[in-house]
């Protein structure tokens, strides 16, 4: 009865096999093998099947749909639809620098060349070239650390997660470790300290109150079992009024008089000086050690600049029992990080170019004059490419460091503020959602009624790519 109608039935498509052997298909199976093309083939036909099981088509339809080209283009959308969205390139101007969600620091020229020889190419990983004989992979990075922090002995790991739960596991597996209330955080990514010490088998004790802790408090709940003090770094928050914490110079003596060690988890850690970026003073590494910190934990991917990386320093004897856990091997960097780190490390022996050679450096220290003289020289393309929606203004803005790094710091920047009289919130979710389906998606923030992108990480060397897509705001 179909027939008589001109209509086709489920039974009236071609086989597989019959459309497998038609030159489309050959052609198509010589670019990506005979599985894949086979495979999404029978998922069309199948597809074609049920449609027509649901609406009938007319024999010309059926035809058109399973001649060559048609087969084609639908294979190869399904083949587009399988890629899915890889891994890309974002302008972020959110104002946070570090942001964990875009993948924190970007690294240098120098350092992407060491990991892209260590990917295409045998390298001297394990291997001492000079004896012939199996390296040790940390041995490069270890004599950087120690050359630049003066510590004894150093480690590294996957990230600082790693790094405070392998030093927890091998220091204090089945003892206590003494730690500050004020100091329980949670890190962004749901690492909490007391989770972690569950997790390294440790016994924590915690001490003191949310806002005051005193030397007495630690001295009161060491005992037998005591196995670590430790000290965190509070990070991505602050206490402030009636407040009391021990430092760790006191700290240390205090855990020294016991004969036990001071561990510290500096989280972002930095190798120098901020305040030669236009950053308040944090706490380095160095200051750490020199207070009596024995082992000192911080993150590559933060304040240093470098790739995701946990580095661990301090004692001799300390890093080694930490090397000989079963756990490093489990937590160890590959080695496009190790090369990424190297190169990264090398650049602080010349601190003083920091601020030209390593971009976490440079993007941190860009004064708000010429952030706002970029944003000047953007904003006409700016009000053109929004207009007549919306209206684009220049405007302070305030960055901030991210990754839990001086969350109190406001970084003086400048950037646009993008209003409508009509757009109120939903609006403007939806501008901010268009500019994140750009080919190359634009980050920025809704607040207060105005879309707000902070140029201070837009190098300028990317405005012009910046630009050119703007035009497909509109379509
Ligand atoms: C960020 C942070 C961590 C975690 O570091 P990752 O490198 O992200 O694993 C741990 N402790 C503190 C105090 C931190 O700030």
């Amino acid at each position: 009865m179909l027939r008589e109608t001109g209509l086709v039935s489920a039974s009236d498509l071609p086989s597989l096999d019959q459309l497998l052997r038609t030159p489309h298909m050959a052609a198509l199976m010589e670019q990506h093998g005979r599985s894949r093309v086979t495979r999404l083939l029978r998922g069309h036909l199948q597809a074609l099947r049920e449609q027509i099981q649901v609406s009938p088509l007319s024999r010309e339809a059926l035809a058109q749909a399973v001649q060559g080209d048609a087969l084609v283009v639908a294979v190869e959308q399904a083949m587009q639809a399988e890629e899915g969205r890889r891994l890309s390139r974002v302008f972020n101007l959110t104002g946070t620098v570090l942001h964990t969600n875009l993948g924190r620091a970007v690294l240098p020229e120098v350092a992407v060349n060491a990991v892209v020889q260590a990917m295409s190419s045998p390298v001297d990983l394990e291997f001492d070239v000079a004896s012939g004989r199996r390296g040790d992979r940390d041995a490069r990075v270890r004599s950087l650390v120690c050359e630049l922090t003066g510590a004894e002995s150093a480690t590294v790991v996957n990230n600082n997660a790693a790094a405070v739960l392998l030093l927890l596991n091998t220091l204090a597996n089945r003892r206590e470790v003494v730690v500050s209330r004020g100091e329980l955080v949670e890190i962004g990514g749901s690492f909490r300290i007391p989770d972690v010490m569950r997790n390294a088998g440790a016994k924590l004790v915690e001490v003191g109150t949310t806002n005051r802790t005193h030397p007495a408090d630690y001295t009161n709940a060491m005992g037998p079992r005591t196995a670590l003090l430790m000290q965190v770094h509070p990070s991505n928050y602050t206490i402030t009024g009636f407040t009391a914490k021990v430092g760790t110079a006191a700290l240390a003596a205090l855990a020294h008089e016991r004969n036990v060690p001071l561990a510290v988890d500096l989280g972002s850690g930095s190798l120098c000086d901020l305040r030669a970026w236009g950053l308040p003073h944090e706490p380095t590494v160095q200051e750490a050690l020199a207070a009596g910190a024995d082992l000192v934990a911080f993150s590559g991917d933060k304040l240093l600049g470098g790739p995701q990386a946990g580095i661990l320093v301090g004692r001799a004897d300390l890093i080694a029992r930490i090397n000989r856990n079963p756990l490093k091997r489990a937590l160890r960097m590959d080695k496009m990080g190790l090369a990424a780190l190297e190169a990264v490390l090398a650049l602080y022996r010349e601190p003083e170019l920091l601020t030209q050679r390593l971009p976490t450096a440079r993007v941190l220290s860009r004064g708000v004059d010429t952030i706002w003289e970029q944003a000047e020289r953007l904003q006409e393309p700016m009000q053109q490419a929004f207009a007549p929606e919306y209206r684009v203004d220049v405007a302070r803005l305030d960055s901030q460091v991210g990754s839990g790094a001086q969350s109190e710091a406001r970084l003086p920047s400048a950037g646009f503020r993008i209003q409508s009289a009509m757009a109120k919130r939903s609006g403007l979710n939806r501008l901010a959602k268009r500019l994140r389906q750009l080919p190359r998606p634009v980050v920025g923030c809704v607040a207060d009624d105005a879309l707000w992108l902070d140029l201070r990480c837009l190098d300028p060397e990317d405005e012009a790519a910046f630009l050119a897509q703007l035009p497909g705001l509109s379509a």
